[in-house]
């Protein structure tokens, strides 16, 4: 039985000795407690801060890291998917490397997976360190997500979770450029269950998170599940269209019925109404379609087997 964890590494010189005698701690503690040996792929995202030659030198001094340097810097959700393409596993564990996530928890979470769930999210119960501003918009998008997406992307879980080789190798197959990592492992499906965890603050360094790359992010998952923007045309565009009909009959009342019809006024109301009712309707007609073509785009699987009882094939 094999284990894998993997941790993405951006600019984390001053972190690695740490993570490095935690985490072989850790390798340790699953040898120890599940008889399972523990694989460490240590996916360097284009560091350019010495934290490729950091990351050099461990495998020679355990030989269960292993180092994916990627050619330039991608990005934390790519990091993390080329992580779970290269990693052996049976179990695959995505973890920071700034230890905000203790390792610990993995014990935890392999401990569930041992119970039968596919998919074990780690869930933040506190967040320790992170300014008051970066906790309300999260805890905004995280609900803002729920509303209007079809998936369930739990509460207050980041990318801290451990995944069955079936979901890894389900996640594997979704092709599309920008990943919303979370939101595919919840949208891949299979038994999934969370387990709470206290989140740290970072020991060194700064986030790689400032407020745009968060706001990259955030349309990234509300883009990649939801039409609910595209459908705001069509919404309105049927509003606008309704109030415009009673617009219009109202101006062809005032022409006829009454005598306060300003010259040209009546046939002027009745175009703009019309006009701007049909227009949004078209744009929400067109929003539609391109939603859906970007549905198709994507080219994701249609489903996933969890289990299959009875089949000459495996699921
Ligand atoms: N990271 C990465 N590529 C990037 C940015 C970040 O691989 O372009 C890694 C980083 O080294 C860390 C993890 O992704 O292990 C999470 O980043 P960070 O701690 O900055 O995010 P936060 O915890 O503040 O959300
Ligand atoms: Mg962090």
């Amino acid at each position: 039985m094999i284990h894998s964890l993997v941790i993405p590494v951006y600019n984390e010189l001053p972190g690695i000795p740490a993570l490095f005698e935690r985490v072989r701690r850790l390798a340790d503690e699953t040898e120890r407690r599940f008889g399972a040996k523990l694989e460490v792929v240590l996916v360097d995202d284009g560091s350019r801060d010495g934290s490729e030659a950091a990351l050099d030198a461990l495998p020679a001094k355990d030989a269960r890291f292993k180092i994916l340097h990627l050619s330039r810097n991608f990005g934390h959700q790519v990091a993390i998917t080329a992580g779970l393409e290269w990693a052996a596993g049976d179990t695959v564990t995505v973890m920071d490397a700034d230890l905000q996530d203790p390792p610990e928890t993995v014990l935890e979470l392999i401990a569930k997976w041992k119970e039968g769930y596919e998919v074990v999210y780690a869930v933040r119960r506190k967040r320790e360190g992170e300014t008051a501003f970066k906790l309300a918009t999260a805890k905004l998008f995280y609900r803002i997500i729920q509303r209007i997406t079809h998936i369930d992307i739990p509460l207050d879980t980041g990318d801290f979770r451990l995944m069955d080789r079936k979901a890894v190798d389900a996640f594997l197959q979704l092709s599309e450029r920008h990943r919303f990592v979370r939101g595919l492992v919840s949208w891949v499906g299979f038994r999934q269950t969370g387990v709470t965890y206290d989140r740290a603050s970072r020991v060194h360094g700064e986030t790689h998170y400032p407020f745009k790359k968060m706001l990259k992010f955030a349309l990234d998952g509300i883009t990649s599940f939801s039409m609910f923007p595209l459908q705001i045309a069509t919404y309105v565009g049927v509003l606008s269209a309704v109030v415009s009909f009673f617009g219009i009959c109202w101006a062809l009342y005032v022409k006829f019925f009454t005598d306060r019809a300003v010259q040209g006024w009546t046939s002027l109301i009745i175009v703009v109404l019309f006009l701007g009712g049909a227009q949004l309707l078209a744009l929400g007609v067109i929003g539609e379609y391109l939603g859906r073509t970007y549905d198709e785009t994507r080219r994701r699987p249609l489903y996933f087997v969890g289990r299959a009882i009875g089949f000459e094939r495996k699921a």
